[in-house]
């Protein structure tokens, strides 16, 4: 269904295949009317879509989606509705950003040695441009390069979970990202907490270390998301007094069925998010 409210997509300053400017027009002639754009690590998307959504009417909230790790598995947390001038997202941004350029170093090198390539670092970088260099950028390149059939090959034999390229020793802790978005007067925000490979009890570990170290919200409803999983995360919002949020988690145009505001309905007994801000 269509979601009036959208609190999670990418643009080009991460890995979206549209421009800021783009993206918060096509949100607008969606029926979109509130949306955040959550970049990878980077609040660049949100900064140059920022005109462009006043002049259209359309409420944009600042948003992020930061990369972390807990346990050792990589976790991402949404930070919602931030002073992006304070110098702590400032100082978010630059960890984050370090930490991409560091990652990348070890991804080329991982990944290189497996396929028996030298992968040119530089070309990858090329393909980031100046925005947040991360592993889509790689499997596009060994896409280019003839050295797998697609980008799906590219993450399930490469750079997916357990593979070469996914590197998270540069990721921070999770309570980490979490301060940071608290301490910008965001609200932080578990991102797509039905797809980690978590059993329940261990989930729910996760989840109380985020609430200690100050989350508040978790994705209730989400563009890839069946109806079990949405009854799954209602069920954990609701038994953790959690906030709901919900966002399509759009990446561009040409991922079929998902579009900007496309999502299930929005649990009716679970406290929204944006009711901190609206
Ligand atoms: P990174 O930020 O470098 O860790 O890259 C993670 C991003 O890669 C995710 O946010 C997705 O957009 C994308 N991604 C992850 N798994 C896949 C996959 N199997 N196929 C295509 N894209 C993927
Ligand atoms: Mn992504
Ligand atoms: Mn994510
Ligand atoms: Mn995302």
């Amino acid at each position: 269904m269509n979601s009036s409210i959208d609190l999670h997509c990418h643009t080009t300053a991460s890995d979206g295949s549209l421009e800021p400017a783009d993206l918060v027009r096509r949100a607008a002639e969606r029926g979109v009317e509130t949306l955040a754009i959550t970049d990878h690590d980077t609040l660049e998307g949100f900064r140059q879509a920022l005109p462009v959504a006043e002049e259209l009417g359309l409420k944009l909230v600042s948003g992020i989606e930061l990369s972390c790790v807990w346990g050792g598995i990589t976790i991402h947390i949404v930070g919602l509705n931030m002073d992006v001038d304070s110098p702590v997202m400032k100082e978010a941004e630059a960890f984050q950003n370090k930490a991409r350029a560091e990652r990348s170093e070890l991804i080329a090198k991982r990944v290189g040695k497996k396929l028996q390539q030298t992968i040119d670092l530089d070309a990858v970088r090329g393909y980031a441009g100046s925005d947040a260099i991360g592993r889509p950028h790689f499997a596009r390149y060994l896409v280019d390069q003839g050295w797998v059939p697609s980008m799906q090959t590219a993450f399930t034999k490469y750079l997916g979970a357990g593979k070469p390229g996914d590197v998270k020793t540069s990721w921070p802790e999770m309570d980490q990202v979490v301060r940071w978005i608290t301490e910008a007067g965001g609200v932080a925000v578990m991102a797509h907490a039905h797809l980690y490979k978590m059993t329940r009890t261990k989930l729910r570990a996760c989840m109380s270390d985020f609430i200690d170290a100050g989350g508040r919200g978790l994705e209730v409803a989400y563009g890839m998301m069946d109806n079990n999983q949405r009854g799954q995360m209602a069920q954990l919002a609701r038994d953790m007094e959690l906030m709901g949020s919900c966002g399509s988690d759009f990446h561009g145009p040409n991922r079929f069925g998902l579009d900007l505001g496309v999502m299930p309905a929005f649990p009716k007994d679970v406290p929204p998010v944006w009711s901190v801000w609206s």
